[in-house]
């Protein structure tokens, strides 16, 4: 997953919810069970075995007006008590993120006839059913609903269809053990892309051969009146695909610039890993601005949701171009390589996140570094996507001082990617940027060790390079990623990096330092933190006085962050108020940016109007160290290994 995206949809709806939620438990506390009762699921482990016979899922998905995922589903069965799951624990979000709330009109019969589900009390993504002496198959019928207030997954030119929406699966068995034949109806002369393959075509359905679960779910389909496809392998040894879907045809011209740097892509990923992992690959690219964006990897897919203009506007929108490289890269690292905690038998068996410093902050790492390389990114708008990454672990990051950076990874279970009040203080998903700080920091001490001899490139080969062209999972565990960063120069790796993932205030920006770049501040942003803040298209339309007076905020003056005893929140600012003033003349950012300027010079505090939930004040803030904005600058005399890690590969 990237991030950023796929934030919580329903954030202004949890007062709600935790108001009915804690009238729920009043009572539950009235009914309850007996003090002694094992509050466990009845619902059998999985095993190891094979589930006989086929399911058949037919999927229809013509309804794009309303948004509705109509869904026929047959599942062979033996009589008695069986329990049918609803995938819960989705590999890629890291959490139990199934949408269960958009499962609905559940009907399940046997010839002919209603049986009667009951829900697991505390297992609500399981459903038990008792089937009757003679019955041997169920027919299910649901639907599955699209957001309609949101971006959500459907819209009139294209729509996203992930199976783990729509398949309800035996309890009992390894998904990899259970075989399903899927059919999907689209709207009339609508193309699709994915990496499921064609068994047959009738009308607008096609039917694709049967596949395990886990393929089927590691498989979404991307399909859009407006549809192109784009070889980014010609000639080599295994296909890769650009699938694009746009609103409209004119997003889907590619000039030759862009074409070539999405092959360098590929090809710099190939140079990189020494192998593949897939027999084939299709990126799914949707271009939109209504269908939600995404970044979602799968093991010879993923999904990429970016603005309409990702072609069209392509020199404004450098940021977070390198949302392809970072999800065609964990192809290998997270699908083929996945942590030992993480690998889960069948989608409802918990998930263990604790690598996830490497299996998203490597993958950050080479995704920032394979879009340099590839020409994606010039390599001055790496550095300056780099410099607003090392600047939030800049000295003390405040949450530092209390979570650690291994105790971040709890965040997709704990937090959901909700909206925080003081998300510098609380932090969030950290090991994305400050796991890709730890492998500059690995990079730089293996070229340090090695005399530059060798580099994290050799971890990649030794690490990934196995079984080529085999897409089943290798898990690993720390120990492993030990042992092969020894195995490429002998070090004490192990107290490297429990120094950066389980000490608070871990040094971070050691690695910077270390391949001949330094972060300082100037008071005139990058280009790309420029277009960072301004780009209207992008979710992050913020304004970005974070390391100067200490907050980020939107064009109305909204307040998002206050950094955690930065200078506003000294002055008692807090998130969520609106900034209406600025030294007693209405609020611009603009404005805003002077009166920082201003007061660099002078000892007058800042003075902010502030308005929240009804109340007006003012509030002195005492800063008067201008604006500023990070950079790197080369250290002079020292190598600059920087350069060297973004050098495309020959
Ligand atoms: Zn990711």
């Amino acid at each position: 997953m990237s991030p950023g995206l796929s934030a919580a949809k329903s954030a202004p709806l949890r007062g709600l919810l935790a108001a009915l939620l804690a009238t729920a438990s009043v009572l539950l506390l009235v009914g309850a069970a007996s003090a002694g009762e094992v509050r466990e699921p009845q619902v059998a482990p999985p095993k190891d075995v094979p589930y006989p016979g086929t399911i058949t899922l037919d999927v229809d998905v013509s309804d794009t007006r309303q948004g509705i995922y109509r869904v026929h589903e047959v599942i062979p069965v033996e009589p008695g008590r069986q329990t049918l799951l609803y995938p819960k624990w989705i590999p890629g979000t890291h959490s139990a993120a199934g949408p269960i709330q958009d499962l609905a009109g559940l009907v399940i019969k046997a010839d002919g006839e209603r049986l009667k589900w009951k829900r697991d009390k505390y297992a609500v993504y399981a459903f038990h059913v008792d089937v009757p002496e003679g019955v041997s198959r169920l027919d299910l019928t649901f639907q599955y609903l699209s957001e309609r207030r949101g971006h959500g997954t459907m819209t009139d030119r294209m729509l996203m269809l992930e199976w783990n929406w729509v398949v309800l699966y035996p309890a009992g068995y390894y998904s990899r053990r259970i075989t399903v034949r899927p059919s999907v109806t689209l709207p009339k002369g609508w193309q699709f892309g994915t990496a499921l393959e064609t068994a047959s075509t009738s009308g607008n359905t096609t039917t694709f051969k049967p596949v395990a679960l886990n393929t089927l779910v590691d498989s979404p389909i991307y399909a859009g009146r407006y549809f192109k496809r784009v070889d980014l392998n010609p000639g080599g040894d295994v296909p890769v695909h650009l699938d694009i879907v746009a609103d409209a045809p004119k997003f889907l011209e590619v000039t030759d610039h862009q074409l070539e740097v999405h092959r360098n892509l590929v090809t710099q990923a190939f140079r990189l890993f020494g192998s593949h992992h897939f027999d084939h690959y299709d990126f799914l690219l949707s271009l939109s601005d209504y269908m939600t964006g995404n970044g979602f990897e799968h093991h010879r897919s993923s999904e990429n949701g970016v603005g309409a203009d990702y072609f069209t506007a392509w020199k404004d929108n450098a940021t977070g171009r390198d949302l392809l490289a970072h999800e065609f890269t964990h192809s290998w690292n997270g699908k083929y390589r996945r942590p030992a905690d993480l690998w889960t038998p069948n989608y409802n068996v918990p998930m263990g996140d604790s690598l996830l410093w490497v299996y998203e902050g490597l993958t950050q790492y080479w995704g920032f570094v394979l879009t340099a390389r590839s020409g994606m990114w010039t390599p001055e708008q790496f550095r300056q996507a780099l410099a607003m990454v090392a600047a939030k672990y800049d000295k003390d990051r405040p949450g530092f001082v209390w979570r650690t950076l291994l105790d971040t990874t709890n965040d997709p279970t704990a937090a959901h990617r909700s909206m925080l009040p003081y998300r510098s203080w609380q932090m969030s998903e950290e090991y994305y940027g400050a796991g890709q700080m730890l492998w500059l920091a690995v990079d730089a001490k293996i070229r340090v060790l090695t005399n530059d001899r060798k580099s994290l490139d050799d971890f990649a080969r030794a690490f990934y390079n196995m079984h080529n062209g085999s897409w089943n999972v290798n898990t690993y565990t720390f120990d492993d990623i030990v042992s092969a960063l020894n195995g490429v120069v002998k070090y004490d790796w192990a107290g490297f990096l429990h120094e950066r993932v389980n000490t608070y205030t871990p040094p971070l920006l050691s690695g910077l330092k270390a391949s001949g770049w330094k972060l300082v501040y100037t008071d005139t942003p990058s280009e790309y933190e420029k277009e960072y803040m301004s780009r209207p298209q992008s979710p992050r339309h913020l304004y970005n006085f974070a390391w100067s007076i200490g907050i980020t905020l939107n064009d109305d003056g909204v307040i998002n962050d206050v950094l955690w005893k930065g200078p506003a929140f000294k002055a008692g600012v807090s998130t969520g108020a609106t900034m209406v003033a600025v030294n007693g003349r209405e609020f611009s950012t603009e404005f805003l940016k002077r009166a920082i300027a201003n007061a660099e010079q002078g000892k007058e505090p800042i003075e902010l109007t502030l308005k929240y939930q009804g109340n007006v004040y003012t509030v002195p803030v005492d800063y008067h160290g201008g604006l500023r904005y990070p950079h790197l600058v080369r250290i002079e005399g020292t190598p600059d290994y920087l350069g060297e890690i973004i050098a495309p590969r020959k």
